[in-house]
């Protein structure tokens, strides 16, 4: 489909046309090779992948959503358990809490981050609580120096859910590299994108990563014994393939995203609510989220003049339909906030300058307007 908008909020034509010969080619190998379902370019990516975060195992699934579910599950998490997680993240988060039977207690995020608060973590620890689960959102790294102290003070795993944040740091300590598992998306669109849907789960605790590998593949503990209940949830060949070209540039994709959101918050600063980089971390600019009031206005004057501009999230996920009930007693007033003023603005590598310049040259109009 033709793009009409003057600015795309993402391209993925940019990062594929350069590396279209390589990934074709490597694409045909899989298919000549029959090696659909894990196998080779599976194995070789998992090596490649742990390599860079500089973590010992990782396996390769299905997706974001299904490497959350099975981290939950190696960790022995289930029915009656309760997860302290964040309400402000894309709804994947709550679901795979919810479907392994387990209840997502969610703690209010932090003004400046956006993502779960540490120091409201531990008013919402019970005799249930198995596990925390912060979300890197955006691509920019949650507290793990606090959450990991809390966790182990109550014997608690930490599963971090890194699917925006592949490159993101802490003291040049990669996200994804700090918790008993995390998990991370390779969908399309995100930092490493395959093309369709992929994920990992990561961890240096061999068990547990053993574990995710036999939870894939049916629970399966050797060629015809079956062990633990399972699900079908592996990673494609082709994917795989397609991975292990992209990964070769993903530090050049990275620092693409980085030198845009440079370019917004200097220009933006005075505008409106840019995003806080902390200090000693390295944001991945997963998403350039900025801080509007009028929001919905903004918005729609930012399409008008073809601009693509989008939300995450418009809804938080306490507040969906599917949990509102059960959380109707609920309060989380900053996630709330943050959910109402939100705008993602169009960021992606290869993204041109004058691109860059026509959002904030748009931008400032609208807000000068106001
Ligand atoms: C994308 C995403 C997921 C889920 O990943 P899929 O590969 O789409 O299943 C989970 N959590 C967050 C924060 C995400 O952004």
């Amino acid at each position: 489909m033709l793009n009409n908008n003057i600015v795309p909020f993402a391209d993925l034509s940019r990062t594929y046309l350069p590396l279209k010969n390589e990934i074709n080619q490597a694409i045909q190998k899989v298919i000549d090779s029959s090696a659909f379902i894990l196998g080779i370019e599976v194995e070789k990516f998992e090596n490649k992948f742990s390599k860079y975060l500089k973590v010992k195992y990782c396996a390769g699934v299905s997706s974001g959503t299904s490497a959350l579910q099975m981290a939950l599950k190696a960790c022995n998490i289930g029915n009656g358990d309760e997860v302290i997680t964040t309400s402000h993240s894309w709804v994947s988060t709550a679901e795979a809490i919810s479907n392994v039977g387990a209840k997502p207690i969610f703690v209010d995020i932090d003004k400046d981050s956006y993502n779960i608060d540490p120091k409201k973590i531990k008013k919402h620890i019970s005799k249930k609580t198995k596990c925390i689960l912060p979300v890197h959102l955006y691509g920019n790294p949650a507290d793990m120096k606090q959450i990991c102290k809390i966790a182990k003070e109550n014997k608690l795993f930490v599963i971090e859910d890194a699917a925006q944040a592949h490159g993101a740091k802490i003291d040049d300590k990669f996200c994804g590299t700090f918790g008993d598992l995390a998990c991370f998306s390779f969908f399309p669109s995100k930092n490493l994108g395959s093309f369709g849907d992929a994920g990992a789960v990561v961890g240096n605790n061999k068990r547990l990563v053993e574990n995710v590998k036999k939870l894939r593949d049916h629970g399966r503990i050797s060629k015809n014994k079956f062990g633990l209940l399972g699900l079908n949830e592996r990673m494609d060949g082709i994917q795989a393939a397609v991975l292990n070209v992209k990964i070769k540039h993903l530090e050049k994709y990275i620092k693409s995203r980085i030198n845009i959101a440079k370019i917004y918050s200097k220009l933006l600063y005075n505008d409106c609510i840019t995003p806080t980089i902390f200090d000693k971390s390295r944001h991945s600019f997963h998403i350039y989220p900025i801080l509007v009031k009028k929001r919905e206005y903004i918005l729609k004057k930012l399409r008008d003049n073809k601009i693509d501009a989008r939300i995450h999230y418009p809804i938080p996920i306490y507040r969906q339909p599917l949990y509102q009930k059960e959380y109707q007693n609920f309060s989380l007033p900053i996630t709330d906030l943050v959910a109402k003023q939100q705008i993602s603005l169009p960021i992606f590598p290869g993204m041109k300058e004058h691109e860059i310049n026509a959002v904030t040259k748009c931008l400032k109009n609208i807000l000068d307007g106001l």
